[in-house]
């Protein structure tokens, strides 16, 4: 097991992002503005556009999958910590298109129609992601 750290509850948090905003960008400014360092974020509602990723294990790379259509944000599930001594936003989506069909995977960006977030701030020693080289990835080191 990597990392396992206990945190208290923090303050909470509902907003609404703006129409035509980038939601990775939006949420990361938002936990950067308020100063939570590390937590736990939802969102729900509908982006107008979407690029989410999967990551092969193989190659170690994203392979980037291109949403341009209207899609509803039918969960948005992910956590904020640290990455480069700032507030760094891991969120993954399920998009359902006009049929209910789902995609889902790595969120890398969105373009918002309407999206309602949900942030619960934890405190304590917010997680630090370093490079993993067995992964490739940036993960939860517990060396920081
Ligand atoms: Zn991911």
């Amino acid at each position: 097991m990597s990392l396992v750290r206990e945190f208290g509850s923090g303050r909470l948090f509902l907003f609404g992002l703006d129409h035509d905003s980038e939601i990775v960008a939006s949420i990361t400014n938002l936990a950067e503005r308020l100063g939570v360092e590390a937590g736990t974020v939802a969102a729900i509602g509908a982006l107008k556009r979407a690029e989410i990723g999967y990551y092969d294990q193989n190659s170690h790379e994203y392979r980037a999958i291109e949403i341009d259509r209207p899609m509803e944000i039918t969960s948005l599930i992910g956590n904020i910590s640290t990455r480069d001594g700032k507030p760094f936003l891991h969120a993954h989506a399920t998009l359902a298109d006009s049929e209910g069909d789902v995609r889902g995977g790595h969120l890398s960006s969105g373009t918002v129609f309407a999206a309602e977030v949900y942030l619960q701030e934890l405190v304590g020693q917010s997680p630090v992601r370093r490079h993993d080289p067995t992964t490739d990835l940036f993960l939860w080191s517990e060396t920081d």
